[in-house]
């Protein structure tokens, strides 16, 4: 239990302090009315008991005026109450979900590759609103409810321990078959859930797929996935209600039962002449008083049972370790990969004790065949993942040993597929630097050969870059984003040369960008055009994950192996023609 609200509450048992005391004045406050409704009881029945008195109409206007006032009373218990629970639970959802979303960015990007892109949105969006559910009605309307019957079972054991008895001993026997079934709810809930998230997956990547989907004129069987998921789903949420529905059914009628009971013993107690009529009728009024909430308990019992395996999830994801790392990282300091191995699923290595030295301030290209991890090694470098075996360091530190933020802050990154947000062009840029000021924009942009494209657009620096960039050419785009790294002013610069032919305008111009990117900061170029590095300062030659050659494209050719098989190849294909 103590590790179910630790979840719900995002590991802050404390922040839903106000709204349990908020629901345990709301669970007494519901007394009130039906101690004074006992009262009006009491009063009526000792007119008919005792004729000579009379009927105490005073007492019966008082009643009334303390229900009117209590009526006031409780509406400000409730204006508390809902004032109390809703905002902690929405503060907690939206503060939780920034929390998760910054810790998220924390983490190897490894923990992403064993994930669904689509679980990760389900966890903030869906797992958080179901937990937000549970914070703001179940636990409120659970606490308050077991109030009432907590409470009126203190009185009525000193009004009559045999009635109270047969009132309240079929609960256990409710309590139990929950307790019983916990683990097929538990299994059921958690079934539900999964199929929830991966319907909202299938869907999002169906969305996210969608000009594909038209483009290729796919239909039928290619929605397989998507049917398979809703089919799933609806099997989950059949067999939820299905099974858990008869379960807390059960729960209700057995703890409902205690009200037959009780109309029984009183039965017989009465005939016996061991308890009097007024009890009698006030148990019976207490009764159905009591039950109500109950039966509110036991259904929101089944919702938070629920909820138990979002909270898990988010807790799962809070608890996976961030990368660490406290040191600085070295401005323009030597890079060395010591024996390097690593592989995306550990079966499966990639580099296989990869070793090589760069010198700060030098440009080395990594070459290969497609899949023989150079892309793997630039990734290894900016520990998005970390690696199985050996070392790789910076300025002679470990870079496991090096803060990730700092370490990020001196790696510029231009790849291919460059991304931009959907905000204006100058703040895609800004991205390289915060604090840049406009004049420091426009710079970069000058020296990235956009200034002039984006100058000739209406709006210049703001106009909005549709999402991913889409309003923008390749050439474009990857120009903005040298602008950033420009910006950015990094040490080491990580470059992955464009696979896709620019028309020659935007080649020459992304070539200069490249040029003033470059200049004093140590670059690794990916390159898939050999002649782009003719004049790197080294060139790395990779083959399956391990180093197959090292050395200058003169030094490298001399050596006919596999680099100048690569380049003879590249002159050949270089050169062909459409007749
Ligand atoms: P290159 O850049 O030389 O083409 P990569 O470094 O991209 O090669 O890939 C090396 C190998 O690692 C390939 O076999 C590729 O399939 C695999 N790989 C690359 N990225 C991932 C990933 N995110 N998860 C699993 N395997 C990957």
């Amino acid at each position: 239990m103590y590790k179910y609200f630790y979840n719900i509450s995002g590991g802050s048992i404390r922040s839903l302090g106000p709204s349990t005391i908020a629901a345990l004045l709301d669970g007494i406050a519901k007394i009130i009315p039906a101690a004074l409704l006992v009262d009006i009881f009491n009063t009526i029945y000792r007119s008919f008991a005792e004729p000579e008195a009379g009927l105490n109409i005073g007492r019966l206007w008082t009643v009334c005026a303390v229900l009117l006032i209590w009526l006031v009373v409780e509406y400000a218990a409730y204006a508390s109450l809902y004032d109390k629970t809703y905002k902690v639970a929405y503060s907690l959802a939206a503060s939780g979900r920034l929390k998760l979303a910054e810790h998220i960015r924390h983490l190897s990007l490894g923990f992403f590759g064993k994930r669904d892109p689509g679980d990760i949105t389900n966890l903030l969006l869906g797992d958080y609103g179901q937990v937000e559910h549970t914070i703001s009605h179940n636990v409120p309307q659970l606490i308050s409810g077991i109030m009432l019957p907590v409470l009126a079972l203190f009185g009525l054991v000193f009004l009559d321990w045999r009635m109270a008895l047969a009132m309240f001993i079929a609960i256990p026997f409710g309590v139990l078959l929950l307790w019983l079934t916990d683990s097929v709810q538990a299994r059921l809930s958690e079934s539900h859930v999964k199929a929830k998230n991966e319907a909202a997956s299938r869907l999002q990547e169906y969305l996210a797929g969608i000009r594909e989907i038209k483009a290729h004129n796919i239909g039928g069987k290619r929605f397989e996935r998507l049917r398979l998921s809703f089919d799933q789903l609806k099997r989950a949420s059949i067999s939820l209600e299905g099974v858990m529905g008869p379960m807390i059914m059960g729960a209700m009628v057995l703890t409902r039962s205690g009200m037959t009971l009780m109309i029984f013993v009183g039965s017989y107690l009465l005939i016996g002449g061991t308890m009097s009529l007024p009890v009698f009728l006030l148990f019976l009024l207490v009764g159905t008083k009591v039950f109500e909430p109950l039966t509110v308990v036991l259904m929101n019992y089944g919702e938070m049972r629920y909820s138990a395996y979002s909270a898990q999830r988010i807790m799962d994801v809070r608890m996976e370790k961030p990368l660490p790392g406290t040191e600085n990282v070295r401005a323009h300091a030597p890079i060395e990969f010591d024996r390097v191995s690593f592989g995306y699923d550990s079966d499966q290595p990639v580099l296989k004790d990869l070793s090589f030295h760069i010198e700060p301030n030098t440009i080395t290209a990594l070459v290969g065949p497609s899949g023989s991890g150079k892309s793997t090694v630039t990734r290894l470098l900016a520990r998005f993942w970390d690696i199985d075996s050996g070392s790789i360091r910076i300025g002679g530190r470990e870079i496991k040993e090096i803060n990730p933020e700092s370490l990020l802050g001196d790696i510029s990154m231009v790849f291919q597929d460059v991304y931009l947000f959907q905000d204006t062009i100058g703040n895609n840029i800004r991205i390289g630097n915060r604090d840049a000021t406009q004049a420091e924009i426009e710079e970069a942009a000058k020296r990235a050969c956009c200034h002039e494209f984006i100058s000739r657009l209406p709006q210049g620096y703001d106009t909005p870059v549709g999402e991913g960039g889409s309003t923008l050419s390749g050439g474009e785009k990857q120009r903005i984003s040298i602008a950033r790294a420009l910006l950015k002013d990094a040490s080491i610069v990580l470059l992955d040369e464009a696979t896709a032919s620019l028309d020659p305008e935007n080649e020459s111009a992304v070539q200069q960008a490249i040029n003033e990117l470059v200049a004093n900061k140590t670059v690794i170029l990916i390159a898939h055009r050999l002649k782009t590095i003719q004049h790197a300062d080294k060139i790395l030659v990779l083959d399956q994950g391990q180093l197959a050659e090292e050395g200058t494209h003169a030094e490298l050719l001399e050596k006919q192996g596999l680099y100048a098989n690569l380049w003879h190849l590249h002159q050949n294909t270089d050169g062909w023609r459409v007749k």
